[in-house]
């Protein structure tokens, strides 16, 4: 298995001057960090971002992605132009843009297929509601949106991308799936993984939910959790680093 992958997801917050800040402090106090890390500021910082993380050991995403390369498509930015810029990874699907901005499984794959032909790792977020979770239906929609979020890729293209369990109760609410719930949904999901055929023991799986400096070492501490995707508290260098080296 890879190193364990901690992604910072800036969400739509950060001017151009903020994230610039942010950028320097997080590289010098994360100069050589034990985790891999991975800041996604939004698209009008990318830039100034790379710029930042010069040399630092931090890598650039992004918060999504086009499904087309280039064209009219009028608002979206394609893996050509993220992949010039240095971008390395892309999160896809998050649970925001499903449910404000109508994305699905079938757009969710199209984007994650569009990163891959760039040589861009998609980071695809799944998880259930509260309503979902309450009515038993975790697995049933885990694997909807893993296989939905996956067709038509082959073994090669599933193996190159990242899952992020991301319960949608537990982002940016301040509750925090437990240790176990999240460990028994990303070992679910690893197994959904595997029915594919591919080599589903070295697909990284983040666990994504109100993730903290307090959380975090028990979350990265179960077998199929591989590392985080963490909202808020990516927005403090303080909290972010803590959570990189707890
Ligand atoms: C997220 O948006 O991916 C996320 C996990 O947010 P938060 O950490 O704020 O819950």
């Amino acid at each position: 298995m890879k190193k364990q992958l901690i992604v910072g997801n800036w969400k739509m917050n950060k001017t151009h001057a903020e994230a610039t800040m942010l950028t320097l402090d997080l590289s010098v106090r994360l100069a050589s960090p034990k985790r891999e890390v991975v800041v996604c500021p939004p698209f009008t910082s990318v830039y100034s971002v790379m710029g930042g993380l010069n040399d630092s050991c931090i890598k650039l995403g992004a918060q999504n992605v086009a499904w087309a390369d280039s064209g009219a498509f009028t608002g979206e930015v394609s893996a050509a132009m993220l992949a010039g810029l240095g971008v390395e990874y892309a999160i896809v699907g998050h649970s925001e843009r499903r449910a404000m901005f109508a994305e699905t499984d079938k757009t969710v794959a199209m984007r994650a297929a569009a990163a891959l032909r760039h040589g861009i790792t998609p980071i695809i977020c799944v998880g259930e509601t509260q309503a979902e979770r309450e009515g038993g239906l975790t697995n049933q929609v885990l694997a909807a949106q893993v296989t939905g979020s996956l067709a038509g890729f082959s073994l090669d293209e599933i193996g190159r991308v990242v899952v992020a369990y991301e319960p949608v109760w537990a982002i940016g609410t301040g509750l925090t799936a437990t240790d176990a719930q999240a460990e028994e949904a990303c070992a679910f999901i690893r197994a959904e993984l595997k029915k594919t055929g591919a080599a589903a023991d070295i697909i990284r799986i983040l666990y994504g939910g109100s993730m903290n400096a307090a959380n975090a070492a028990g979350l990265l501490s179960m077998p199929n959790i591989n590392g985080g995707l963490i909202g808020g508290a990516s927005l403090k260098a303080d909290d972010f680093v803590k959570i990189v080296e707890a």
